[in-house]
């Protein structure tokens, strides 16, 4: 780009960050660049890249666009999700308390458990709704506050603000996960997180075709940390897996309009549906996190779950009769996705918990892609007729 936009808006970025920034041949796609290692420009004389562990020109540009889109100092693209998670929890001093949500995802549940396993950190799940329950797990000094909101399956929002600020008045590191909203509804380090952490397999990449993940640090003092011990342990994502989640983000804001829009007309029809006991979308007026999720994000996403009143069996028969939506775990896709929580992403949490938790057997959770609104509206309906 001849004439640089010094302060492009976060679509601009998602579209067009490093656009035609090729030097050796004017490319306006970037190039992906797979090489394992660099020629050095002479003796004791590196280039801007050395190794491929330690960085890659791929794999920096989409981490630079995230960092850009959620208004951090920069960013590290790691191997998935999980890996993200990792990097900041296995980077803190031995025993050290991390306080998480009791309805967490699953996978960062067992990373925060498998660890605690091994005497390595000692997590606090509480319901962080709870301000007593929160203040009480602050109050034994965490290294570390992991907030993830909407929360899975249910769609509970919290306030990041509140938590982030008391948090750091009990002198812990904040951390969210941001990845049912994406940078696009929800922007962690303007509400006082000094992480983000994304699973990029989910919207930012958008396609279901990449596992992969992202930490976006506000400042420089975090981006050194989480950089310097992403070259220690290894765990950067792959360049192909970058250029292809690069060339998912640029449709990133296009996708969730439509996606969320569907989103708000399945709801709607959902609760108005007799054979549906509950629905949790946190953009229906009766939702009761409404309020906060209005003023807290800029859109209310395209995840939802909703309670079936015949219970597992309705569910079953719901299921087998659906023809556009997929019966799958994961989200984030221009596909639609619906999955039943209690068999399949929260199997491992054993029944107690799960009803502790307001999991039940006739809850499906949808991920809502970008089909037709009329096919996915009609699909469902049918589907409800034969529960
Ligand atoms: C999928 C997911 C993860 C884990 O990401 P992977 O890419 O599967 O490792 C973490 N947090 C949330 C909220 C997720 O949905």
């Amino acid at each position: 780009m001849d004439k640089p936009n010094p302060s492009p808006r976060p679509e601009t970025i998602a579209a067009a960050h490093g656009v035609a920034g090729d030097t050796a041949f004017g490319a306006v796609a970037p190039p992906l660049y797979l090489s394992s290692t660099y020629e050095f420009a002479g003796f004791e004389a590196p280039r801007a890249y050395d190794y491929g562990r330690a960085g890659n020109p791929t794999r920096d540009l989409l981490a630079s666009a995230l960092a850009k889109l959620e208004g951090g100092a920069g960013a590290v693209v790691t191997s998935s999700g999980m890996a993200a998670l990792d990097l900041i929890v296995s980077q803190l001093p031995a025993g050290a308390r991390v306080v998480a949500p009791h309805d967490c995802y699953g996978g960062s549940m067992r990373l925060l458990k498998a660890r605690e396993a091994l005497g390595q950190v000692s997590p606090r799940f509480v319901d962080q709704r709870d301000d007593a329950a929160v203040a009480a797990a602050l109050a034994e000094a965490p290294a570390l506050l992991l907030i993830e909101t909407p929360s899975n399956p249910l769609l509970r929002v919290v306030d990041i603000a509140s938590l982030a600020a008391r948090a750091k008045a009990a002198g812990a590191m904040v951390a969210v996960d941001n990845t049912f909203l994406s940078p696009a509804l929800q922007r962690p380090i303007a509400l006082g997180a000094d992480y983000v952490v994304h699973s990029t397999t989910k919207y930012l990449n958008g396609h279901s075709d990449v596992i992969g993940g992202a930490v976006i640090a506000a400042d420089a003092g975090g981006l050194e940390r989480i950089a310097h011990w992403a070259n220690v342990v290894g765990c950067g994502g792959s360049p192909f897996d970058a250029w292809l989640t690069l060339r998912g983000l640029r449709t990133l804001f296009a996708r969730m309009r439509g996606q969320q829009s569907n989103a708000m007309a399945i709801a709607e029809m959902l609760s108005r549906h007799p054979a549906v006991a509950a629905v949790h979308y946190p953009g229906l007026p009766g939702h009761p996190d409404h309020a906060l999720a209005a003023r807290q994000q800029s859109g209310f996403g395209a995840m939802l779950s909703f309670e079936l009143a015949g219970g597992v069996e309705a569910a079953k028969r719901l299921i087998g009769a659906l023809g556009v939506f997929t019966f799958a775990e994961s989200l984030g896709g221009v596909e639609s996705l619906i999955v039943h929580p209690a068999t399949m992403t929260h199997a491992d949490m054993g029944d107690e918990a799960r009803a502790l938790a307001g999991i039940g057997p006739g809850l499906l959770r949808v991920s809502v892609g970008l089909e037709a609104e009329e096919d996915l509206l009609g699909d469902l309906e049918a589907a409800l007729a034969a529960c």
